[in-house]
């Protein structure tokens, strides 16, 4: 069974992002628990948590089919202290909210080097940076999602990612989310059968299947190797509708959330349908 949503709205409160997901027929979804672009956020009050937990036992979504995505001013891997700092505690923050919410998986870009120190040394601080909240918290996974490798950002190449992996001491509660637009952008020939075929080989010999905890699923506006993250509406793009069908059709990526973060969102309900018949389910 496919888990299919949408990254969603949660502008009127958390508790209002599974009301939005099943008005569009999914059946996961992603959410920010706090503002993305601002380093503080009030915390969730008790009644709104309660009422995100009644929301979703209401409408049918389980913990394993919700994927919150954190802050963008994070960067686990910041070259100076303060900015590592400030991120860790946010990070810390972000990691509660899911405790707070009883969710079991939190969604983060690795970070950027930003051509202060070396990409190892980057990757070695991000993987320190989820050690030290792993310890600070329960039960919630920390999912890296690989990047296009714009700029300075890391974790565009499976090799990254399994970098940061290899140094994170509980290996229970780290998980990879792979974005589909930022590996064709980083590389990977998601577009061709044999491309398809080769890079979930390379996924699965360098990282681990095992490790693959949720993906977003989005065409890209930009060519193979571009290095540039610019999602596109599916079958729109430079990676066109046949790997999506593929992708759906294929077993391997059954009971992970799978994320639409497409840019038209007046097309999700029509791309989680489209979905759902390449997998073969009706609902
Ligand atoms: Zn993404
Ligand atoms: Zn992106």
């Amino acid at each position: 069974m496919k888990l299919i949503g949408a990254h969603v709205s949660a502008e009127k409160g958390v508790s209002s992002a599974p009301v939005n997901a099943a008005a569009i027929g999914a059946n996961a979804f992603a959410l920010f628990t706090r503002n993305p672009s601002r380093w503080t956020s009030p915390a969730i009050k008790e009644a709104e948590a309660q009422a995100f937990k009644d929301n979703c036992l209401r409408l049918g979504f389980t913990p394993d089919a919700i994927l919150p995505h954190d802050s963008y001013l994070i960067n686990l891997g910041a070259p100076d202290p303060e900015k590592l700092e400030k991120s860790r505690e946010a990070f810390l923050d972000e990691m509660k909210r899911c405790e707070q919410l009883g969710l079991t998986m939190l969604n983060f870009h690795p970070g950027s080097h930003l051509k202060a120190i070396t990409t190892d040394d980057c990757l070695d601080r991000i993987a320190d940076s989820i050690n030290l909240t792993l310890d600070r918290t329960q039960g919630v996974k920390a999912v890296i999602e690989n990047t296009a490798g714009q700029g300075t950002n890391l974790g565009f190449s499976f090799s990254q990612l399994a970098r940061i992996i290899d140094r994170v001491t509980d290996k229970t509660r780290i998980g990879v989310c792979i974005d589909t637009c930022h590996a064709f952008a980083a590389g990977y020939d998601l577009a061709t059968p044999e491309g398809y075929e080769a890079t979930w080989r390379e996924f699965d010999d360098t990282v681990g299947l095992a490790y693959l905890s949720a993906m977003h699923i989005n065409d890209s506006k930009r060519g193979l190797g571009s290095r540039v993250d610019r999602h596109e509406s599916l079958g729109l793009g430079a990676i066109g509708i046949d790997f999506f069908s593929r992708l759906m059709a294929d077993q391997r990526f059954d009971g992970i959330p799978l994320i639409l973060e497409t840019p038209d969102t007046s097309l999700w309900s029509e791309e989680i349908a489209r979905l759902k018949a390449f997998a073969g389910q009706s609902e």
